[in-house]
């Protein structure tokens, strides 16, 4: 579902991705976890073609992210074929970014109805269904600012996932959270990956990894420095960076 092959990114002059190379299969749960500044955001960014990459491809079920190839020659896709390529896939960030002056619900229906044109009795029932699902079900007539951290991150979810996507791209979902509204997030994002939904997930929450992620990277001034099974990278750290860098999250 993702192939990313020696992906490189600078901003100026300052090389910031250096080579990222990695696989997930459909299905599959990859954790990124490293340092502030070695590069996580800017790299799910590059996935969803938020940032154009410098060298090395991008793939996402089979789709070259941001290029089309003629003649084996890599045009630029235009922004019209690019907002195409990124609607399937749903990102969540750490700041919610929820339109304040609308409901939960019209939040959700928002992107189906403007953005894929669906009929907006169509949208309401599946905006319905979502909010069932992140546990929102008695919300969808607040707003915004009349929910947690945690309610407004899982309308957020909601959202990205009214658009079908094939895959998901979190980063640090529950950075900004109070710690006790971060599990109720977590057991959202745990069950979207037990139902078979495809995602990215940048975050430092171990037990998350440990016990959701197919594959856990751990990424260090723009490269992967170690990756592998999540149980046998907490355990069994390969790489003195990254035992100094887990060291220190315990
Ligand atoms: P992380 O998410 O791992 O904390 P980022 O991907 O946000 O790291 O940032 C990696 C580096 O790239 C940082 O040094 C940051 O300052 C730099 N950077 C990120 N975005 C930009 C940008 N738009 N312009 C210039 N530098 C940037
Ligand atoms: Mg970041």
């Amino acid at each position: 579902m993702v192939l990313a092959d020696r992906v490189c990114k600078s901003f100026g002059t300052t090389q910031v991705l250096k080579g990222i190379s990695l696989e997930v299969e459909r299905g599959e749960v990859l954790c990124i976890i490293g340092p502030s500044g070695s590069g996580k955001s800017t790299f799910l960014r590059c996935v969803n073609h938020l940032e154009e990459v410098n060298a090395g491809r991008l793939y996402v079920d089979g789709d070259l992210i941001g290029y089309r190839e003629r003649g084996g020659k890599l045009y630029e896709m235009s922004p019209k074929d690019a907002a195409k390529q990124r609607r399937d896939i749903g990102m969540v960030f750490q700041h919610f970014n929820l339109f304040p002056h609308r409901t939960v619900i019209e939040n959700v229906i928002e992107a189906p109805t403007q953005v894929k044109r669906k009929n907006k009795a169509e949208a309401t029932s599946r905006a319905e269904y979502l909010l069932e699902r992140v546990g929102l079900a008695d919300k969808a007539q607040s707003y915004p600012s009349q929910l947690s951290g945690g309610q407004q991150q899982r309308v957020a979810i909601a959202r990205a996932l009214a658009m079908e996507p094939k895959l998901m791209l979190f980063d640090e979902p529950t950075s900004a959270l109070d710690p006790e509204l971060v599990g109720d997030v977590l057991g959202v994002m745990r069950e979207l990956a037990a139902s078979g939904m495809t995602m990215l997930v940048v975050t430092h929450e171990m037990g998350f990894a440990r016990e959701v992620a197919d594959q856990l990277v751990f990424m260090d001034g723009g490269v992967v420095v170690e990756q592998g099974d999540p149980r046998e990278v907490l355990a069994n750290p390969q790489h003195e960076r990254t035992k100094t860098f887990l060291s220190k999250l315990l």
